[in-house]
C-alpha cells in the first residue's frame, strides 16, 4: 500500500498550517496537499521552515474551494485518504461588516467540496471543521451536547451552521463519510493579528491601547491549536461518520482574564515601567456578541480518548513568546496598519 495522502483545505491559515505540520511530522512518508486561496488570512509563510524531508512531501495548490472543477481534478489526481476541510472566512467582525464572502466560502465552498467528493474518488474520511459558535450562547454553567439545536448569532456562525448542515446532509443522502468537529476558541503560533491573542501582543509591544469589547466579561473556552489538531487527527482515525464532536479544553476564561494573562506573560518577557494591563481599554461592544459559549466535549473524550495536553498559563506564555519574533511582529504590524488597527 502506498503512503497516505491528506488534503487540507485552508492549510495556509492558522489552524490548517498547524495541522499540516502535525500530519507531516506524524509519518516519514505521508503526503499532504494544501488547497488554499491565500486570501488576506492565508500565507505561504505559515508553511515555511519545514525540515527538507517534510517540505518534499507537501504540495500547495493555490485555488478556491468554490472551484468544483479544480477540486474534481485534484481529487482524481491525488485520491486523498482523508480530507480535512478548514477553508473558511473566519473573522466574526468582518462577517458583520459584509457577510457575503462568508456565505460564499463557508456554505457554497463547502457545497462545491462535497459535490466533488460525491463524484469521487471518495476518501476514507472527511473531517469538516465547524465551530462551537453554531450553538449560540449558553447560560452560565450550562454545557450543551451535540444534540442541542443550533442557534447561530453572527453571520459567521450562521454560515458555519450552513456548512455543517450540508456536511451532515451529504452523509445522510450520499453516504459521504463525514465527521463534524465543533472546536472552541483556538490560540497558538501563526494566528493572524486580527484575533485576540496576537492582537494583544502586537499592540501591547507597540504601547498601544488594548481594545476589549464591552465589559470584557464574555466567557470562552480556550484551546491550544496543537490540542485542536490532535482532536482532528483522532476524528480522522476513529471518528464515526455522520457524528458531530465537540472539542473543548474545559479552560473557560473571560476576555478580560485572557487579555490580562497575555499582559502578565508580556510583563515577564518584555518588562516595561508599568504593567501592560494598564493599556486595556473598553470599547463599544460588538453587536450580537454572545456572552458565553458552553459545549460538553465528553463524547470525544470518552469515545475517542482525546484530551488536551497543554495547560493554559504556560501555553499562553509560549504563544506570546512566538509573537516576539521580529519577522512575525513586522507581519502583524503590517496587517494591523492595513486594517486601520495600527494606532
Ligand atoms: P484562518 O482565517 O486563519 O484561515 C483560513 C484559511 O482559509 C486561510 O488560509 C484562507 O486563505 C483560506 N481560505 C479562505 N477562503 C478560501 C476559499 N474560498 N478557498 C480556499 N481557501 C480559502 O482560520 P483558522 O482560524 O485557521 O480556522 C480554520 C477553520 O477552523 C475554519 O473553518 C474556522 O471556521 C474553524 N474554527 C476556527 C476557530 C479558531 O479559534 N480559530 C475555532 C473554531 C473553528
Amino acid at each position: 500500500m502506498g503512503a497516505a495522502t491528506s488534503l487540507v483545505t485552508g492549510g495556509a491559515g492558522f489552524i490548517g498550517s498547524a495541522l499540516v505540520r502535525r500530519l507531516l511530522s506524524a509519518t516519514h512518508d505521508g503526503r499532504v496537499i494544501v488547497l488554499d486561496a491565500l486570501t488576506y488570512a492565508g500565507t505561504k509563510d505559515n508553511l515555511s521552515g519545514l525540515p527538507a524531508g517534510q517540505a518534499a512531501r507537501l504540495e500547495l495548490v493555490v485555488g478556491d474551494v468554490r472551484d468544483e472543477a479544480l477540486l474534481a481534478a485534484l481529487l482524481r489526481r491525488a485520491a486523498p485518504d482523508v480530507v480535512y476541510h478548514l477553508a473558511a472566512e473566519t473573522h466574526v467582525d468582518r462577517s458583520i461588516d459584509d457577510p457575503r464572502p462568508f456565505l460564499e466560502t463557508n456554505v457554497m465552498g463547502s457545497l462545491a467540496l462535497f459535490e466533488a467528493l460525491r463524484a469521487g474518488p471518495r476518501p476514507r474520511k472527511v473531517v469538516h471543521v465547524s465551530t462551537d459558535e453554531v450553538l449560540g450562547p449558553a447560560a452560565p454553567g450550562v454545557f450543551l451536547s451535540e444534540a442541542a439545536p443550533t442557534r447561530p448569532s453572527s453571520p459567521y456562525a450562521a454560515s458555519k451552521a450552513g456548512g455543517e448542515a450540508l456536511a451532515l446532509a451529504y452523509f445522510t443522502t450520499h453516504a459521504l463519510p463525514v465527521v463534524v468537529a465543533r472546536p472552541t476558541n483556538h490560540f497558538g503560533p501563526r494566528q493572524l493579528a486580527e484575533k485576540l491573542v496576537p492582537l494583544v501582543v502586537c499592540r501591547a509591544l507597540a504601547g498601544l491601547s488594548l481594545p476589549v469589547y464591552g465589559d470584557g466579561l464574555q466567557r470562552r473556552d480556550w484551546l491550544h491549536v496543537d490540542d485542536g489538531c490532535e482532536a482532528l487527527s483522532a476524528l480522522a482515525e476513529r471518528g464515526e461518520p455522520g457524528r458531530v464532536y465537540h472539542v473543548a479544553s474545559g479552560e473557560e476564561r473571560t476576555t478580560l482574564e485572557m487579555v490580562g494573562a497575555v499582559c502578565d506573560a508580556l510583563d515577564d518577557l518584555r518588562p516595561r515601567a508599568s504593567s501592560h494591563r494598564e493599556l486595556i481599554t473598553h470599547v463599544t461592544d460588538r453587536p450580537g456578541h454572545d456572552r458565553r459559549y458552553g459545549v460538553d466535549a465528553s463524547r470525544i473524550r470518552a469515545e475517542l480518548g482525546w484530551a488536551p495536553r497543554h495547560d493554559l498559563p504556560s501555553a499562553i506564555r509560549a504563544t506570546a513568546l512566538s509573537y516576539l519574533d521580529p519577522a512575525t511582529q513586522a507581519r502583524a504590524r503590517d496587517h494591523l496598519e492595513r486594517r486601520g488597527l495600527g494606532r
